[in-house]
């Protein structure tokens, strides 16, 4: 059985950077301090915590302490919340998240609407909308498009959130072009995220089975699985090896293999371990 590991498999460049910084804060720092996950990895989070960063649901008494913001970003509130309590503020929101902010404040400052296609719950998606001064509108389903609020509007800005699946933003994007007049789209869609979509359809294609790795918390990751399942239905999603199957592997050629941006190398390749042993 021939194992073929995607090139764009694992970590993006804004997940190892958001470590990179969190490691280093460790080291520099006294007390460190994250809200929520700084990344959608169980084991990540876990070795970050190991290491000393330590989570917190609401921010407190920031004397002597340092805030990581993690690579999702956040919305401005929590920045001045976080600056008048008195804590330092490490910034590991990824650049590409950041160009997303930029953007959706100068459209807002030029008088468009803002609408987020992107999930309503997810954290890059409410740190876009605590950018803005006034309430953005959030999409994340073509067939569940406000129509009352969309003929209400003259001019509207698009943005993605930027693991979105490009098909899926594009027939938004056709639908709100029949309702809104003065429209423009910016595909927000970040390039690690564009080469593992890139890839992802030709992997399921051309092998016999796909497993995809990635956390259940894990938006690209979702978004990797939904694509290939569609393409090939031998489609498989593991958080770890221990989530194998042996009867995925029978009477087969290939397999075809990916990770979300934030699985770590260590557990794709002990999935692909188990695999062959399989064989
Ligand atoms: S998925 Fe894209 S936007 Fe998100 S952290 Fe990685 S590089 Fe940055």
């Amino acid at each position: 059985m021939k194992i073929n590991l995607a090139k764009s498999a694992g970590f993006c460049f804004g997940v190892k950077r958001a470590l990179e910084i969190a490691f280093g804060a460790v080291s520099s720092q006294a007390r460190v301090y994250m809200l929520g996950d700084i990344v959608h990895n169980e084991e990540v989070i876990k070795e970050i915590k190991k290491a000393g960063v330590k989570k917190i649901k609401t921010l407190t008494n920031g004397k002597d302490k340092a805030l990581l913001i993690r690579a999702h970003g956040e919305g401005l509130a929590i920045y001045q919340k976080a600056y008048k309590l008195g804590y330092k503020i490490i910034d590991a929101t990824c650049p590409m998240v950041k160009e997303i902010h930029q953007i959706a404040k100068e459209m807002e400052n030029e008088g468009y609407k803002i609408i987020v296609i992107g999930d309503k719950k997810h954290d890059e998606v409410r740190g876009i909308i605590g950018q803005l001064k006034n309430k953005a509108l959030i999409i994340d389903a073509k067939a569940k498009l406000p129509l009352g609020q969309l003929k209400k509007i003259k001019k509207a800005a698009v943005i993605c959130q930027s693991t979105q699946n490009f098909q899926k933003t594009q027939a938004i994007v056709g639908e709100l072009k029949k309702y809104i007049k003065q429209l423009k789209f910016f595909n927000t869609i970040c390039r690690p995220t564009r080469a593992k979509q890139e890839e992802i359809k030709a992997l399921p294609r051309e092998n016999d089975t796909v497993v995809i790795i990635g956390s259940r918390t894990s938006a690209n990751t979702q978004r990797l699985f939904e694509i290939a399942r569609s393409l090939n239905p031998r489609t498989h999603w593991v958080q770890s090896a221990e989530d194998l199957n042996k009867n995925w592997f029978k009477r087969i050629n290939s397999v075809g293999i990916t990770a979300g941006a934030s699985t770590p190398d260590r557990i794709t390749q002990e999935v692909i371990k188990k695999i062959h042993s399989f064989s």
